[in-house]
């Protein structure tokens, strides 16, 4: 089959039949293409992927970087101090030795620098959510040689024959082969919501457009309905999406609330220093009524202005989200949004599945229940090894028509596929169909085997609003008649699903060989039994048969699940993940509350949600359709008690999220099917599944659990919370170093004489700006690492719409300014005094400025050790745990250091020598503000214990 020649590009698939279409392809509908003839294309035809259009070009994110008012402020600063520098050079003022418009290179240098940082640090959180976005490309089966294999999307190539199913995003461009049931829906391409029903049997015109070519898929649509087989015909670049280079599955990065709240942070902050220069300009002129005094004036403000300005902050938060994400994948949770990464700390409740999620997904039938026995099965796994057995004797089970029936019906309706892989059994497809593929499989009755005698001519899918699924075949050779008993017609519809759902629908039941008139006894028997295997926690499936004399039309679902013939229940063990019990501890000590969402029978979830510790015996479930009858209202006056939902259908799930909504909640919740999308939407978080969920599901969801594991929502919680935490931690630590730096200049003006009457401060723009983004931004970011403090689960959720300076950030930031200025203003007026005193062996005078400047730097050295923890003393942390800090600390202490005592950068930065001994009293007062935050902590202890 190799040495395939490229069809032309501008093929009208649409106008070829099957057979032309798989002929021009080369291709062929019952095995597909080799292993290796799919190579071979691979390197033809290049990945299946689209070129990426989505996401911020490198210029816009430039460009964004100065769109932050602290930036354009600081360009306001640099032209303020630019002018006032000519106006010194003209008037002939400059001191000197005084290189003039210093202030505003360097203003500006800082302001690209700044902009550059922010620039690298968002390109590559792009590149991170880009890399994520590969992670959670779709699988889709194809056949190949002949076998049913899942395939990465990207490496499907034209003729492949790919597989597609209600919740599948496909994957390609394609013509139908096969079509059963098929809908789809086809937004992403033609805008157009209404699914269309799709034909594999029919050739369109060439003329037709695209939303009319109903016998073609098209890459990025979704399956909503039905099954499909389908010819890859266009991949990558060469699909309709391609053509229009849409981006479809752009992972978002908006602006997390956060960040919201940090651009009007800013904003106030920008507006509080353009007031304080007012009033520093307007208040000292017209105290003095001199206005000789402007330029003083101006200089002192212009200082206040960027100390106001938090400088670093935006690049520290971006950081942190952007390392947040990268922990939480780790723990595979695969975030989608970045707002999600600070949601999840403040997650109320979660909403969880209980299949797979909250069990392990590995079905195994126990037994087999018809109305005269009970078979037990032995055996575990998928591996098809066991024996069937009737009070504790073997049986063989194909010999019995019952029994034979029942397993016939497991095998015949059913769409998933059993096989060996690696000396492995695996299931391809759903695990419940898999057990019952398995269960037969012990029985001798092999799913090809039956395929080929029985071919499938009509279905009516799953859905899990139907809970149930019927498949039409087609008994030519009365082959059922001869070896089951079954009446001999043409046709026979074979049903399975929830057993309520399914017994309601039978007149009728199979007793031995024969087909008898279904009594009350009966029906109450059946159900009798499935509550007590649902009481066990079990999975109970009802099954049911209908001989036909013709082929139901595809819309009359209703009409043609009536009248049916009980053939018995399957029942099943799914056990819970054994992690999960200690998950669902760690939700209650965190304040949340766990709460599980099943479609299946309310005693089986009831006994699972018992055993996990989600719900206790005696507490209130509420079923699907109790749900329905009750308002709105009514539904909210029940959430918060209810913590099982059984039988319920995935428009439940939407109500049930809306109502915890309105009482306030924050949910989480998950799903995995195409109609689980419009709840994962609504929920603060939406949860997928990245090995059972379907592509749609994906699409709509936050997040994707790569493991589907419930303990992993909670360990992703865990992760925003410390996320939370850490950005909040060097919020504090910067304002309050801000909140410092102003109050010494603003107290420099009243204290310190030569201040007022030069307008010169003890820290000029340059000073600030280098410890605003230098000595707090490099410890900012060290602090942004600090693992989860122990008590990060054993307290209550954040509340979402708190302010950033809630629960005591606010007050910390002013207390902890204010020390700040206290140690500074403080050391000033001293140093001022000695300075001026103690100028012998051609000291400095002025040399005072430089004893405040590194004295604000070093405590703020002080205040990022102390700060790692809110409750623990320094000294009961483990310093290794975060060697970031001190590296941090160090290497800031010697830059600072460096600006004193390295010639050149003290010119630049206006520095001055600094004897030893003074040198050490910046040291003994920095290390006062270390010992006041430990004294803080002390004491908030001792008045917590005593309260007590
Ligand atoms: P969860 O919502 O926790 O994942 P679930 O898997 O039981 O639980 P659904 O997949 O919505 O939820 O299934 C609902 C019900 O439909 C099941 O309890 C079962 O009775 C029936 N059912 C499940 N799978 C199939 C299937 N493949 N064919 C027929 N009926 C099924």
């Amino acid at each position: 089959m190799s040495g395939h020649s490229l069809p032309s590009p501008n093929t009208a698939w649409h106008t070829l039949d099957t057979v032309g279409s798989l002929a021009t392809l080369n291709s062929d509908r019952t095995t597909g293409l080799s292993e290796q003839e799919a190579a071979t294309r691979l390197e033809q035809y290049g990945t299946n992927e689209l070129e990426e259009s989505g996401g911020r070009s490198s210029w816009e994110i430039l460009i964004d970087q100065f769109k932050n008012v602290m930036l354009l402020m600081l360009i306001g600063v640099a032209l303020v101090s630019g002018i006032l520098d000519i106006i010194a050079l003209t008037q002939g003022n400059l001191k000197p030795g005084e290189v003039p418009f210093k202030d505003t290179i360097a203003i500006l240098a800082i302001v690209v620098l700044n902009g550059a940082l922010g620039y690298i640090q968002e390109s590559r959180a792009e590149q991170a959510l880009a890399a994520l976005k590969q992670l959670s490309s779709p699988r889709v089966r194809v056949l190949r040689g002949g076998r049913v294999s899942e395939v990465d999307s990207k490496y499907l190539v034209p003729g492949d024959v790919m597989l597609v199913e209600a919740g599948t995003q496909v994957s390609a461009d394609g013509r139908i082969l096969e079509a059963a049931n098929l809908q789809i829906r086809e937004a992403a391409l033609t805008g157009e919501a209404e699914a269309v029903s799709k034909n594999a049997n029919i050739t369109v015109k060439e003329d037709a457009m695209p939303a009319d070519r109903i016998n073609m898929t098209y890459q990025g649509t979704e399956v909503v309905n039905g099954r499909g087989t389908v010819l890859v015909t266009g991949t990558g670049m060469r699909t309709e999406l391609g053509k229009i280079a849409a981006q479809i599955q752009g992972v978002e990065s908006e602006p997390t609330p956060l960040q919201r709240r940090m651009d009007q942070l800013s904003q106030a902050l920008v507006t509080g220093a353009l007031i304080l220069v007012a009033i520093v300009v307007v208040g000292g002129l017209l105290i003095s009524r001199n206005f000789g005094l402007l330029q003083n004036l101006l200089q002192t403000s212009l200082s206040m202005a960027v100390a106001v300005v938090p400088e670093g902050l935006p690049a520290v938060i971006t950081v942190t989200l952007a390392i947040g994400t990268q922990r939480m994948v780790r723990r595979n949770a695969l975030i989608r949004k970045l707002p999600a990464v600070e949601t999840l700390g403040s997650v109320t409740t979660i909403c969880s599945d209980k299949t797979g999620t909250l069990t392990q997904n590995k079905m195994v039938v126990q037994s087999l229940h018809t109305i005269s026995a009970s078979p037990k099965i032995t055996g575990q796994g998928y591996a098809p090894d066991g024996e069937f057995l009737l009070d504790g004797t073997k049986i063989i089970p194909a010999e019995q028509p019952e029994f034979r029936a029942l397993l016939l019906a497991c095998t015949v309706c059913n769409d998933s596929i059993l096989q060996q892989e690696a000396g492995e059994w695996i299931i391809l497809g759903d695990p419940t169909e898999g057990a019952l593929l398995t269960a037969a499989a012990k029985a001798g009755l092999e799913r090809d085997q039956w395929n080929s005698k029985l071919p499938r001519v009509a279905e009516f899918p799953f859905s899990s609003d139907r809970k149930r699924m019927s498949v039409i075949v087609e008994d030519a050779a009365g082959l059922l008649q001869s070896e089951t008993d079954f009446l001999a017609t043409p046709y026979l519809m074979f049903t399975k699903g929830s057993p309520e759902i399914v017994l309601e629908r039978c007149q009728q039941i199979q007793v031995g060989d024969q087909v008898e008139p279904i009594t009350q006894v009966q029906r109450s028997q059946i159900l009798e039994r499935n509550n007590e295997l649902a009481g066990n926690g079990l999975r109970v499936l009802g099954f049911a048969y209908k001989p036909l004399q013709g082929v139901p039309s595809e819309t009359d679902e209703e009409g043609a699940e009536q009248d049916l013939v009980w053939l018995g229940l399957v029942d099943m063990l799914d056990a819970p993940r054994p992690e999960v019990r200690e998950a669902v501890k760690r939700c209650r000590t965190a304040g949340i509350r766990p709460v599980m969402i099943t479609g299946d029978h309310q005693l089986t979830a009831s006994a699972i949600a018992q055993d996990l510790g989600i719900a206790k015996p005696g507490d209130e479930v509420l079923i699907g359709r109790e749900l329905e009858a009750m308002s709105q209202q009514e539904l909210e006056s029940h959430v918060d008690r209810v913590s099982v939902y059984a039988r319920v259908a995935p428009e439940h799930k939407l109500r049930i999220v809306q109502a915890l909504q309105k009482t306030g909640q924050i949910a989480a919740m998950t799903g995995d099917g195409v109609n689980d999308a419009p709840a994962l939407k609504q929920a603060d978080i939406g949860i997928a599944m990245g090995i059972t969920g379907t592509d749609v599901s994906k699409e709509a969801s936050d997040m994707v659990l790569l493991d589907d594991n419930f303990a992993t929502i909670v360990s992703a919680t865990e992760e925003g919370r410390v996320v939370y935490t850490n950005i909040r931690r060097f919020i504090k630590y910067i304002l309050g170093s801000n909140i410092g730096e102003v109050i010494t200049i603003a107290a420099s003006v009243v204290l310190i004489p030569a201040v007022a009457a030069t307008g010169s401060v003890p820290l000029t723009p340059l000073q600030i700006l280098w410890m605003n983004l230098v000595t707090d931004g490099l410890p900012a970011l060290a602090l942004a690492v600090e693992p989860a403090e122990p008590n990060v689960m054993n307290r209550p959720p954040n509340h979402p719409g708190e302010s950033i300076f809630a629960r005591g950030l606010g007050a910390y930031m002013i207390r902890i300014g204010i020390i700040l200025a206290i140690l500074s203003v403080a050391t000033m007026v001293w140093a001022y005094d000695w300075t001026t005193k103690n100028t012998a062996g051609g000291l400095d005078p002025d040399r005072w400025k430089t004893i405040v400047f590194t004295t604000l730097c070093l405590a703020q050295m002080g205040h990022a050790i102390a700060i790692r923890s809110n409750s623990r003393l320094t000294i009961e942390l483990n310093p290794f745990t975060n060697l970031y800090v001190w590296g941090a600390v160090v290497l800031t202490s010697i830059l600072q250091l460096a600006l004193v005592y390295v010639e050149p950068l003290r010119r630049f930065f206006g520095t001055h020598y600094l004897p030893f001994d003074e040198l050490m009293v910046c040291v003994g007062v920095s290390a006062l503000m270390f010992v006041w935050i430990e004294m803080e902590k002390l004491f908030i202890r001792f008045y917590f214990s005593k309260k007590r």
